[in-house]
């Protein structure tokens, strides 16, 4: 169950690992309670607002997003509608919904298919949420995150640390950094970093203020399933137990590793981990069993 009340939500436990024979710290927020992921963080702040003149919720964004999905628990939770707009389904997705979709669905969420995969302008009664919830309400519950890795930071002692994570929209890094001291390192995920840097921007002017970003050696395309992604995906799961996203991890433990940052270093699991299933299948799909056991 969700709860607005800020007591209800639980801190969620770092992890020690050894990867490629280093040393990480990671935070779970894969773990996150009441529910898991950076998007939990991000809608903290909109429990918290005042609901009494909204009957629907609306935004866009991919088929499989994380977004849509925590979107829609909300919706759910305060017993208002969810419009959640997006581009053309593939057939045989529209036909058996998996992953993020089939669960958003189940919460009650109207899909609304279009060729732009645009929302309608503004509408009364209605709130509006920015495709990725990258809103300046998704601060209050990033403000807490910086709070736990504080509190962590002291509790082991540690004066200085690198906080790691991957970008989508850039808002949980951008957050992070303007209520944490230490440096917080991230990669863009979605497009290259002049355009994670227009993103900030828009949340935040002074450039300044953003995290530091470092772009990927290599190519890569949001989402596209490929073998170097599928290979450290498989690494992190032997050597640290731990079952990464594999749509931002995979980029981010890539960029991570080749970056010149050094120890003590704490790398953000952001969740995801409900879509890793669907993804599975679209690996399976393009690279054949073989691939995955
Ligand atoms: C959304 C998401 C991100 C990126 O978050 P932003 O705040 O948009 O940068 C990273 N990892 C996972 C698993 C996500 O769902």
């Amino acid at each position: 169950m969700i709860s607005d009340q800020e007591s209800n939500w639980q801190h969620s436990v770092v992890s020690e690992v050894t990867f490629r024979g280093r040393h990480f710290y990671v935070k779970r927020d894969d773990l996150l309670r009441p529910f898991p992921g950076n998007k939990a963080r991000k809608i903290e702040g909109l429990l918290q607002r005042d609901w009494r003149r909204i009957e629907r919720l609306v935004s866009h964004g991919g088929a499989q997003s994380n977004a849509m999905l925590a979107l829609a628990r909300l919706a759910a939770h305060k017993g208002i509608g969810f419009d959640y707009h997006t581009r053309k389904l593939p057939g045989w997705l529209r036909q058996n919904p998996t992953g993020n979709l089939q669960s958003a669905l189940a919460f009650g969420m109207r899909l609304i298919e279009s060729d732009t995969g645009q929302p309608p302008s503004a509408e009364p009664r209605t709130l509006f949420v920015p495709q990725g919830i990258a809103m300046p309400e998704a601060e209050t519950g990033v403000a807490r995150l910086a709070r736990e890795i504080r509190q962590f930071a002291d509790a082991q002692g540690l004066s200085a640390m690198t906080v790691f994570l991957p970008s989508g929209t850039g808002t949980t890094a951008l957050y992070l950094q303007k209520h944490l001291d230490f440096v917080v390192a991230t990669t863009p995920c979605v497009g290259n970093a002049a355009y994670l840097r227009r993103q900030l921007s828009v949340l935040e002017p002074d450039p300044a203020r953003h995290p530091v970003i470092y772009e990927a050696p290599f190519k890569h395309v949001f989402g596209k399933p490929d073998r170097a992604s599928f290979a450290i995906w498989q690494a992190l799961q032997n050597e640290t137990g731990i079952t990464f996203d594999l749509v931002y991890d995979p980029p981010g433990w890539r960029v991570l590793l080749s970056s010149p940052l050094t120890p003590p270093i704490l790398y953000i699991h952001c969740g995801g981990v409900e879509g890793v299933a669907s993804q599975l299948a679209r690996y399976r799909r393009l690279f054949g069993q073989s691939l995955c056991r």
